[in-house]
């Protein structure tokens, strides 16, 4: 297919990721355990690599070499250790990307609902079949704990799940609107979409958005993570061997030039972004000019509310879980929590448990949460947790410089707990790793008063054992997606993403029936057959003299 020269783009300047990989033997930086899964993968799985060699595109169905002059390191975070290189895909080898999923539309988009349903149900299979190999590419190159890395997995896996139910999803309505006269309405899919995927949730964010796009029989451009791609990459190799065409997902690397090529091109029709906000924004009105569909899911500052009547082993345990777990680098960590009342006392406590936590190689069978994913985030944090200290907070529990054992080079950040006020830089700014921001309020009103005065609405929590309390923040909190008891309230994909106000924009929210709506279109017909114009239903032995 004939595609047109893309003009060439003002880019955003390009954030350097890469970190030059120490001069010593390829793989020595690996603890043993990191070492066999690396090779493994490396030796099982075509579009990726864990051993030092380049990651692949895949085009048309193909796992293709990028003939790119721009390169990628992927490092292992807990060592610098140089585990593949990324692409910046060219112009030429990403309108081969749009043309491939251009000409596989035009079969997709019509093959059987079945059919789409069996893919679904194919991959889901295989997705649990290769478990061990996802979760341990996500341990590799994001640092996260192995089961926290099946977590990743389990939480994509599901949207997949959800999208067995494809047939039933994609019925649509009919209605006689007047005598012999009927509406009827079909969920068409849109044609070409893209995904561009963070790196905290390298196997989750594709899966939120593969299954939903290719069951409502759009094809898919997905751009991963520059820092993270290996999950992307086995997941793409899953969809093949769950039989699906070649064209329909294929899978495109690079940074800021790739993001503004997928923006800017006329045959993509939508775009699911997760990540950041500054790349949010951009991606949403750079797409958005060109008549695309944008979802955008952004920053967050979650915070969870300590009411003195908690059950304070199950808030302080929560706490502990969801502001330091996975290094606090998931959308909807706790990042902030409010003591109330008489709960401030229990600050201490909060502190001696999260020093007991173990921070480590994701392979390491005790640690609670990894490293942080680079160089530049670590030192982001620190310096994000010394301005609190020049603004006047307390640094309670202080995780900077902190040490593994064997492994000098990690981008290790131990748990931090800031005591802090609303105006200080930690508390305005999403920190992204595993620092927890405490203030204090008098009453529930006060605390409500500090979370909907916050620009961003993607997660909270509230921990009481009383039911009218619950009810009453429940009603009045600003914030798409509410827990009560529950510190991380994502809901399943049988519900839809719900975080708001900062942390979305768009009009159509990601998975579950948003999911449906965002990846289709409406056609009506009204039609008029009318019952008087029937020929007789009986067949006709008679001449035929044509009277
Ligand atoms: P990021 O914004 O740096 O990167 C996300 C994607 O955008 C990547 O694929 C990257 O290549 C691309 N990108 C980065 N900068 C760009 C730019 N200037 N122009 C165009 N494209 C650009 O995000 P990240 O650091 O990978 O992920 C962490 C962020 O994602 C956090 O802010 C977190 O809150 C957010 N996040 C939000 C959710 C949610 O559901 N709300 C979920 C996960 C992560």
């Amino acid at each position: 297919m004939h595609r047109r020269s893309v003009p060439r783009l003002r880019t955003l300047q390009t954030r350097s990721y890469a970190v030059s990989a120490p001069s010593r033997p390829p793989l020595s930086g690996l603890t043993a355990a990191a070492r066999s899964r690396a090779e493994k993968i490396s030796s099982e799985w075509q579009g990726t690599s864990a051993t030092g060699g380049n990651t692949k595109n895949f085009i048309g169905g193909e796992f293709v070499e990028s003939k790119a002059s721009d390169w990628i390191d992927v490092v292992d975070p807990a060592s610098q250790t140089l585990l593949t290189r990324v692409p910046e895909t060219t112009g030429t080898e990403f309108d081969q990307a749009v043309s491939a999923a251009s000409e596989a539309f035009k079969t997709w988009s019509r093959s059987t609902v079945l059919t789409r349903q069996r893919f679904v149900m194919e991959l889901q299979h295989l997705l649990r079949k290769h478990e061990d190999a996802i979760a341990s590419s996500i341990v590799l190159e994001q640092g996260k704990t192995y089961p926290d890395a099946k977590g990743d997995l389990l939480r994509g896996l599901q949207v997949v799940e959800t999208c067995t139910g494809i047939p039933t999803a994609l019925l649509g309505n009919h209605i006689e609107v007047t005598k012999d006269m009927d509406t009827s309405n079909r969920r068409l899919p849109l044609g070409v979409c893209a995904s561009i995927a963070p790196f905290n949730f390298p196997a989750m964010i594709p899966l939120w958005s593969i299954p939903m796009a290719v069951a409502t029989g759009n094809t898919l451009i997905v751009k991963p993570s520059e820092r993270d791609p290996g999950a992307a990459m086995i997941i793409a190799e899953l969809c093949q061997r769950a039989g699906l065409p070649p064209g329909v997902v294929n899978v495109v690397h690079g940074t800021v030039p790739t993001v503004n090529r997928i923006c800017d091109d006329p045959l993509i029709k939508a775009i699911s972004f997760v990540g950041g906000d500054r790349a949010g924004k951009h991606i949403y009105e750079r797409g958005r000019k060109t008549g695309k569909r944008v979802q955008a899911n952004l920053g967050a500052k979650n915070h969870a509310v300590v009411m003195p009547d908690a059950n304070k082993n199950q808030a302080l345990n929560s706490l502990l879980g969801a502001a330091f777990g996975a290094a606090g680098q998931r959308c909807m960590a706790i990042s902030v929590a409010i003591l109330v009342g008489n709960a401030r006392e229990w600050l201490p406590e909060l502190a001696e448990r999260a020093k007991k936590l173990k921070v480590g190689q994701g392979f390491d069978k005790d640690a609670d949460f990894g490293p942080v994913i680079s160089p530049a985030a670590k030192s982001r944090i620190e310096g994000l947790i010394a301005s609190a200290e020049e603004q006047g907070g307390k640094i309670v529990l202080d995780g900077r410089g902190h040490q593994v054992s064997g492994l000098p080079d990690g981008n290790w950040v131990g748990p931090t707990i800031i005591e802090a006020t609303t105006d200080m830089r930690c508390y305005q700014e999403e920190i992204f790793g595993p620092a927890l921001v405490v203030l204090t309020a008098e009453t529930l009103d006060e605390a409500l008063a500090i979370i909907n005065s916050n620009r961003y609405g993607n997660g909270t929590a509230i921990f009481t054992q009383s039911g009218a309390t619950a009810r009453k923040f429940e009603v009045e909190v600003e914030v798409g997606q509410v827990g009560i008891n529950v510190p991380i309230p994502v809901p399943l994909p049988m519900f839809s993403w719900s975080g708001n106000k900062a942390s979305f924009l768009g009009d159509i929210p990601f998975y579950g029936s948003g999911g449906i709506d965002f990846y289709t279109q409406n056609k009506t017909t009204t039609a008029l057959w009318k019952a008087e114009d029937a020929i007789g239903n009986k067949a006709s032995v008679d001449m035929p003299t044509h009277h």
